[in-house]
């Protein structure tokens, strides 16, 4: 493939922050951006040259947005197949479409995993209740029972603690196909982005830590305090699944450390990941930059982390007075006379509870103390 070079057109497809923090590393670098998606004056719509408003199975509106682009990339893994098929026939896609093939089905993605020798927690194909009770009895309770498709941030889940509770976890996913997954105890969960160039180019961020609420990513803290053997078997890993899955572009793959110091696969996306969304200040080359040099055919920048970093998410829960439950401004002057902070807003115009807003990043010398900077300043923003 021939590079594509400054002052191309990038077409993404979704239009969310990670497409619009994808724009940005673009825009800095002198490309145009195309964005398609159903929405209008998107986050990521905002950054870009050019919004085009349509259905993602509109594929008269995506091949044209694709015949105006130099490279297509995407910021969310729920891409239908015709719709990358669409975009192929007028430039390159990448990651390719046996990537979304893979990544859009948690029991292909953990079949994947366990072909190429890559330890998951023990799961099962649940097509009907007798496959529920089936797998029930052979992984054992606790487990949990997730669908095979659409699922993200703890949606269409359910955990079973009881035999008994199968019937009814059945009917809570709506009796649609599902991967049954024992549960797990772990220590932490961990995450890495890696990216692999046109070339076969390898890099990765090393391992970040991650803390969750209520399903949803709360905090990220990176680089992560684990045993060096850890690292080095979690980027082995990830190099992989970049490999055999012959990708073009970033990927994360999130795991579970057991208190043993075991590390588990538990899901991957073919994509920049929010838990990586502290190297644009941690790193020489942000996650984002980093996609859009694979994705372009250009070398790959370094991923070295200038100083510790932690990142915290923040959700549309804090546009509401926690004592009368008004809808209200978060007051960010008041965080942002910490010099140490950076606030990332999204764009979007209506906060709700559990949206992804924005968020805060701090660097300081340990990770213990940039985390203290951003859940403090968080909890201002909470109060205030
Ligand atoms: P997922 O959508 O698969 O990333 O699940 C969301 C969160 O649920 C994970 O980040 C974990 O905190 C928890 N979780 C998911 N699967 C399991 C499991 N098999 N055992 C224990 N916790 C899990």
């Amino acid at each position: 493939m021939n590079e594509i070079t400054p002052n191309s057109t990038i077409g993404i497809l979704g239009s969310g922050q990670l497409g619009r923090m994808l724009a940005q590393s673009a825009r800095q670098m002198g490309y145009r951006v195309h964005v398609l998606s159903p929405g209008e004056d998107t986050p990521t719509g905002q950054l870009a040259d050019v919004e085009v408003s349509a259905a993602y199975d509109d594929l008269e509106a995506v091949r044209a947005f694709a015949q105006n682009v130099d490279v297509v990339t995407y910021e969310f893994e729920n891409v239908p197949s015709a719709t990358a098929a669409a975009c192929a026939e007028f430039a390159p896609l990448h990651p390719g479409p046996q990537v979304l093939h893979i990544a859009q089905n948690r029991l292909r993605e953990k079949s994947f995993f366990a072909e190429n020798g890559l330890p998951t927690v023990p799961f099962a194909l649940v097509s009907c209740l007798a496959d529920l009770q089936n797998g029930l009895a052979d992984i054992g309770c606790p487990a949990v029972l997730k669908t095979a498709v659409s699922g993200y941030d703890g949606k269409g889940q359910v955990k079973i603690n009881h035999p008994d509770e199968a019937e009814a976890a059945w009917q809570t996913v709506s009796e649609v196909e599902c991967i049954l997954e024992g549960w797990v105890t772990f220590e932490r969960e961990v995450s890495v982005v890696g990216a692999r160039g046109v070339d076969g180019s390898f890099t990765h961020f090393g391992v970040i830590e991650n803390d969750h609420r209520n399903h949803i990513l709360d905090v990220s803290k990176a680089p992560a305090d684990v045993p060096p053997v850890v690292t080095e078997q979690a980027v082995a890993m990830i190099r992989t699944v970049l490999e055999a899955l012959d990708v073009i572009g970033v990927l994360c793959v999130e795991f579970f450390l057991t208190a043993e110091g075991n590390l588990l696969l538990n899901e991957m996306a073919p994509r920049p990941h929010n838990s990586g969304h502290l190297t644009i200040e941690a790193c020489v080359t942000s996650q984002f930059e980093q996609q859009l040099r694979a994705v372009c055919g250009l070398p790959l920048g370094s991923t070295e982390y200038v100083r510790p970093t932690a990142m915290a998410n923040l959700l549309g829960d804090l546009w509401f007075d926690p004592e009368n439950g008004a809808y209200r401004e978060p007051d960010w002057a008041k965080v942002l006379s910490n010099p140490a902070l950076k606030l990332h807003l999204y764009g979007k115009q209506e906060a709700r509870v559990g949206r992804k807003m924005g968020h805060l990043t701090a660097v300081a010398d340990t990770i213990a103390a940039a985390e203290k900077i951003v859940k403090e300043a968080r909890e201002i923003l909470r109060s205030a």
